[in-house]
């Protein structure tokens, strides 16, 4: 492709991509597509010869977009939002242009030094204590692996007695209702998913923090050792808040790293009601929240944040003659502060949407986020036939299916599973679901991009009409 075909063809898809971002709500927001659907029209082998780039653009709105779920549409309430914006967009058009790689300052100073300052203006925002420093990882995953991987290497260093082998005895401490990363981290590493403990919830879901201790007294009888304590700001399931500061207190009692999961609660601690929440965090090591979640700036930018930037650094240093430069460790070398080596450019597109939204207007958003959501939960409220299965916070409604009439637990669980495949199918719609006290819950998260109340209310008409045919 020469600048000009390059010039015809990006116009195009910027055409595309704005009539998507205001009409994407007339696809099926589920894909409605069977397994192996998309693989069978593609061509088992590469071409020879070059294809002209119109075919290749036909092939993608023919054979791609049918396989598309449209987690950009207003229709979409499941899991969590991953919204975008234009400016995120344009953001990681330029990032793909310029094509560096941010893992030492001098691969791009701008690039380091955007990241050092967004991760500033990300901190404050959330009010993070300025003790603080951050970085970009691709996800929330990554973030708590390379927390968890810090936390290993520090309990070695400060205790050099230690042997690795006693590693298969480190403890990892999390509650029932914490994110399947935590038990994947401590899985890599090399601590053994028998060493993570669970500990169950209070009746709001949070984690009793009386069994915590029980079981790190428990434990340190039995000669294991506790080493990591992971809380919650705003669990998946429910969006429940565990009582992180007294959770500090505890870590320190124990000589625990106390890491904290926010990745979608995190971003709305931009909001004054929630400044609270930034207070239960202050004594915690490390914190993650993905502004790729609720923020607008599209996936991924996972914000890591880490108390002791050396010990972050040391967990990962490795300095080959080939990645030495002059300017040594007196600039940011992000290559050391995680996992890859190879880094985007992603402070670009968080620079274009904080400024072009503005701190004020990012908290309007999410506070219409909120209030959407409250409409949905007035409705459960209000129902006879619906019921609230956790308490309400920010833009999460958790609620099921249940009229008076029915009374046999394992009935209504079918009839909400049914109910939410049913859902689903319509393409109208699509939510998904968790299983809270071993109930089946339905989620319903307002926080898409073009999320507004007629939507959220014919949504919610659409749900209690289908509900009607499970009523005797
Ligand atoms: N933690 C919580 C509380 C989450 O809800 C999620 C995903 O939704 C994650 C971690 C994992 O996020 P990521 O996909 O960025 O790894």
């Amino acid at each position: 492709m020469n600048s000009e075909e390059f010039r015809k063809y990006g116009k195009e898809l910027i055409d595309f991509v704005a009539e998507y971002m205001e009409t994407n709500e007339k696809y099926s927001v589920k894909s409605t597509v069977v397994p192996g659907d998309i693989f069978s029209q593609l061509p088992s082998v590469p071409p020879d010869n070059p294809e002209s780039f119109e075919t290749i653009i036909k092939d993608f709105h023919d054979l791609i977009i049918p396989g598309i779920t449209h987690w950009q549409s207003p229709n979409f309430y499941a899991y969590f939002s991953s919204n975008n914006s234009y400016e995120s967009i344009l953001g990681e058009l330029l990032s793909s242009a310029l094509g560096v790689h941010a893992f030492s300052w001098e691969t791009s100073p701008a690039a380091t030094e955007l990241e050092e300052m967004m991760m500033i203006w990300l901190r404050d925002m959330i009010s993070l204590p300025n003790q603080f420093v951050g970085v970009i990882q691709d996800t929330a995953s990554t973030s708590t692996l390379c927390s968890l991987l810090t936390a290993r290497e520090q309990k070695f260093k400060k205790n050099p007695l230690l042997k690795r082998s006693e590693i298969s005895n480190f403890r990892v401490y999390c509650s029932t209702e914490a994110h399947s990363s935590i038990e994947r981290a401590v899985h890599i590493t090399g601590i053994g998913k028998q060493n993570l403990v669970k500990i169950a919830t209070n009746s709001d879901f949070s984690m009793n923090i009386d069994l915590l201790e029980n079981y790190l007294n428990n434990d340190l009888r039995n000669g294991f050792i506790p080493l990591c304590v992971v809380s919650a700001i705003g669990t998946t399931g429910s969006l429940a808040v565990d009582p992180v500061d007294k959770i500090s207190e505890i870590a320190k009692k124990y000589d625990l790293w106390h890491h904290v999961d926010a990745a979608y609660s995190g971003n709305a601690m931009i909001l004054d009601e929630y400044k609270y929440l930034s207070n239960l965090v202050k004594d915690c090591d490390t914190f993650v929240f993905n502004p790729h979640k609720w923020l607008f700036i599209n996936f991924d930018f996972s914000a890591y944040f880490v108390r002791d930037k050396e010990a972050l650094i040391s967990t990962f240093e490795i300095l080959p003659e080939y990645l030495k430069t002059s300017q040594g460790n007196s600039v940011n070398n992000y290559r050391d502060w995680g996992i890859q080596l190879g880094r985007r450019f992603r402070a670009l597109k968080a620079w274009f949407v904080i400024r072009s939204y503005g701190v004020s207007g990012l908290k309007e958003k999410l506070r219409y986020h909120n209030y959407l959501a409250e409409l949905i939960y007035n409705k459960v409220v209000e129902s006879n036939d619906f019921e609230l299965m956790a308490p309400f916070f920010m833009n999460l409604v958790c609620f099921r299916f249940k009229p008076d009439d029915l009374l046999n637990e394992d009935e209504i669980n079918r009839i909400n599973e049914d109910l939410l495949q049913k859902i689903n199918s319509t393409g109208k719609l699509f939510l998904t679901k968790t299983k809270l006290n071993n109930k089946t819950t339905l989620r319903m998260v307002t926080g898409t991009t073009r999320a507004n109340e007629k939507y959220v209310l014919d949504a919610w008409h659409h749900i209690e009409r289908l509900a009607q045919q499970y009523k005797n």
